[in-house]
């Protein structure tokens, strides 16, 4: 499979239903990315998400 996408090394995701996801690498193509909440006042980490998430080709 070819893989064109960027990695950067600063920024390790493995969400890999991700358009901006670097698969073979497991890091992100993106320069950076915000962070934001799917909960109005996190106590945990599943409180945080990527708000740069797009979803990728299926
Ligand atoms: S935009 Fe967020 S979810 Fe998508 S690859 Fe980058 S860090 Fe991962």
């Amino acid at each position: 499979m070819m893989n064109n996408k960027s990695c950067n090394t600063s920024i390790h995701c493995s969400v890999d239903t991700c358009a901006y996801h670097n698969k073979p690498q497991n890091c992100c193509s993106l320069d950076s990315i915000k962070v934001g909440c799917s909960s109005t006042a996190p106590t945990q980490c599943d409180g945080t998400e990527c708000a740069s998430f797009k979803l990728g080709a299926r």
